[in-house]
């Protein structure tokens, strides 16, 4: 034992979470009955009770005013991709010339911004501009520091007039409380001793890249669209694999410690920073936590990460795929559910309960994710990871499952486990055999799977590292309530009829594990071998956003999440129609982007570089010399030329057409002869950076 002379508080102890108004502020500063009150609705979920909100904004004012805060915000999470907040003052004029600073359990408890800018896929007529926030307040309030001075900021629900969802974390907020309702009840038939709440936990790794700020304000591509629409793969990329885990350069080390510092302000967990595969590409991994609060991290962190980068002179792009032929960017949703037992229900536990407990949980996940592979790959929509999934880096478009060899083979076993046979010839007895301790999976094929199973929870990978993680596990919440909830009812249902626990839960094991076993896939899926295995095994494969997002509109997703109360019908039609909109305007002001760099930037050099070849040739063969390579290289350049032109009439086409698709193409057409002219214009003329300048000098 290391012996300590005197009790030392090491700098980051003292500065963690020193930015949120936490359970500890709270009850250093709250009456006993308010804190109780309080951390009993943190623990269950819900709202505030209005009789202590005056009470709770008295301290929570008090506290952000000696943080330096002038001002408050209700933060929350509209459609639009990212967060929003509008500011007021607690400034109240005392009538004598001076100010008082105010802030009342009514203004803590709801906001009411016109909300008749963000999008509402028609849930909202204008006459009802109106938009409501509430305090989450699972989500503790924190303070964003400015230059001079700070914001409290009180992450808040966002609704219309009549309750409707406007924003991303209010169906997760349900989506949650239906996954704690079945996995309560599951609790209860398995016996469990109820200590808590059911809730999911949500470790989000986070992939992103960092360029040298100067190269990125010279390219409009980036600055207008997170992604580079042109630029040729460079001689070195990420061949040689080194970039991996590599040491860190100082630069990119003084953002990480910048970051992780103002992380740990805001009491978000930040634990795990290295290298990744491409050049200048990074990942940040916190501690997982509650899922609600987990995705409030996230999304703060992004914004950190954004603005650090900015005061280093870097720029940090979360575009799935910044840069084409390296690879892109995912956030990888690490996700597992606790149950009342206040234990990890995907920890395969050591005896035959636990045991059982676990089986029924995978079993749930398993039937969730092949009924519902559709929802799933619709939530990890967009047009950016369009450019990842099913790129040969990221998981393909068809949503399968890995479970490793050994949790297979038992999976296997339980699906030939007779309830009556003995333990022998391989087979399962649930109540009775122990399944062997479980390895985390270190294997390297489990990295090309979209959801793994990693030991104690699934890995879904194929969320994009510019999203929200919100949408993806509100699906996953909601598809494994059903389950839980289905499975239950069996259950019930055969206690009823007096049949014993352990046959039953067997009998219903093994008929989801009989029915879709299809989604479980341990291969590479990166081949084309998986690829034609899964159309005969009619795994779905959406290779695109409106293909992918065309499963919000189905009458199975309507019917799911009405049932579990997570979005009425015209909440979800209106996520549809927002996400289609999102998707057809990304690629139009990609396309009219393009247009804008080839025809102003690109056009000009090439024409340049086309004259001055035109002029070596004809003053060459005026002195009675042979100019044959000033001429062969001219014949090239002139038809790439004619190719980029022919290109940008196709954008123009496209742009006045409206078609996405024919963007896509017209896109595709004008960076071919763009880049086959960035291999023969000269370097010096060339306009943009390049992506070797891009991805290794910084
Ligand atoms: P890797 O997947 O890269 O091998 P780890 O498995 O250590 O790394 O962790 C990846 C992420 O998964 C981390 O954010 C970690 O906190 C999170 N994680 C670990 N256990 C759970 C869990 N039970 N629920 C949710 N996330 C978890
Ligand atoms: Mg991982």
């Amino acid at each position: 034992m290391v012996k300590s002379v005197k009790k030392s508080v090491s700098a980051v102890e003292a500065l963690y979470g020193t930015d949120v108004f936490s359970l500890k502020v709270m009850k250093e500063m709250l009456s006993k009955k308010a804190y109780d009150s309080l951390s009993k609705t943190i623990n269950d979920g819900g709202a505030l009770d209005p009789a202590i909100a005056d009470e709770v904004a008295k301290a929570m004012k008090q506290w952000a005013v000696s943080k330096g805060a002038t001002h408050f915000c209700h933060w929350f999470q509209p459609l639009t991709g990212s967060t929003a907040e509008k500011h007021d003052s607690f400034i109240s004029p005392d009538g004598q010339g001076g100010v008082t600073m105010e802030f009342s359990g009514k203004e803590l408890i709801q906001g009411e911004p016109d909300a008749s800018s963000f999008p509402s896929g028609g849930l909202r007529a204008t006459s009802e501009a109106r938009g409501y926030t509430a305090w989450d307040p699972t989500s503790p309030a924190f303070i964003k520091q400015g230059e001079d001075g700070a914001t409290l900021c009180i992450p808040t629900v966002f609704c219309g007039y009549h309750g409707e969802a406007l924003d991303k974390k209010t169906p997760l907020l349900r989506s949650t409380a239906a996954l704690a309702k079945q996995m309560d009840r599951v609790g209860q038939l398995f016996g469990v001793k109820s200590v808590t709440k059911a809730y999911a936990t949500l470790g989000p790794e986070e992939e992103y890249f960092l360029i040298d700020k100067s190269f990125y304000v010279r390219r409009l591509d980036l600055v207008q669209t997170g992604r580079t629409l042109f630029g040729c793969k460079p001689a070195r990329h990420q061949q040689m694999e080194d970039h991996y885990f590599g040491a860190i350069r100082p630069r990119i080390m003084a953002f990480m410690e910048d970051l992780d510092q103002a992380l740990w302000k805001l009491a978000m967990p930040s634990k795990t920073r290295h290298n990744e595969v491409s050049p200048a590409q990074f990942e940040i991994a916190p501690i997982y936590e509650r899922l609600n609060l987990a995705v409030d991290h996230n999304l703060i962190c992004m914004e950190l990460m954004r603005q650090i980068a900015d005061k280093h002179g870097l720029a940090c792009l979360l575009h799935e795929k910044p840069f084409a032929g390296v690879n892109g960017s995912g956030k990888h949703n690490n996700w597992s559910v606790v149950g009342p037992d206040g234990k990890n229900w995907l920890h395969p536990g050591s005896n035959p309960h636990e045991n059982a407990k676990f089986l029924f949980t995978l079993c749930a996940i398993i039937r969730a994710v092949d009924l519902h592979a559709d929802l799933l790959r619709a939530s990890v929509a967009s047009p950016g990871n369009d450019h990842r999934l099913g790129a040969n880096e990221a998981p393909p478009a068809i949503i399968s499952m890995f479970l490793g060899d050994q949790l297979t083979d038992i999976v296997e076993q339980l699906e030939k486990g007779e309830p009556k046979s003995a333990k022998s010839g391989g087979t399962i007895q649930i109540g009775v055999d122990v399944i062997p301790t479980l390895p985390r999976d270190a294997t390297d094929r489990n990295r090309t799977s979209p959801f793994a199973f990693t030991g104690n929870k699934f890995e879904f990978r194929a969320v994009g590292s510019n999203m929200s993680p919100a949408a993806a596990n509100v699906v996953l919440n909601t598809i494994v309530a059903e389950a839980f909830d289905e499975m239950a009812a069996q259950l019930e249902a055969d206690l009823k009829a007096k049949k014993d626990f352990n046959k039953s839960l067997q009998a219903i094991l093994q008929a989801i594990i009989k029915k879709h076993k299809r989604v479980i896939y341990n291969g590479d899926n990166y081949t084309e071998e998986w690829h034609k295995e899964a159309e005969k095994r009619g795994l779905p494969n959406m290779k695109t956003t409106p293909e992918a997002l065309k499963a919000y509109e189905s009458e199975k997703a309507i019917k799911l999440f009405e049932k579990y109360a997570v979005l009425t019908k015209k909440e979800l039609l209106s996520r549809y129609e927002i996400y289609m909109h999102n998707y057809k305007s990304v690629l139009s002001y990609e396309a009219a982007c393009a247009k804008t760099i080839a025809e102003t930037q690109i056009l000009p050099v090439a024409l340049e570089y086309q004259a001055t070849l035109a002029t070596t040739v004809k003053s060459v063969a005026d002195v009675g010399a042979k100019a044959k390579t000033a001429k062969e290289v001219l014949d090239k350049v002139s038809v790439l030329v004619d190719e980029l032109s022919a290109g940008i009439a196709s954008l123009e086409a496209a742009l006045e057409a409206h078609s996405a698709d024919q963007m896509k193409e017209a896109m595709v057409e004008t960076r071919k002869a763009a880049d086959a002219l960035e291999g023969l214009v000269p370097a010096n003329l060339w306009p943009l950076p390049t992506y070797a300048q891009m991805l290794f000098l910084y």
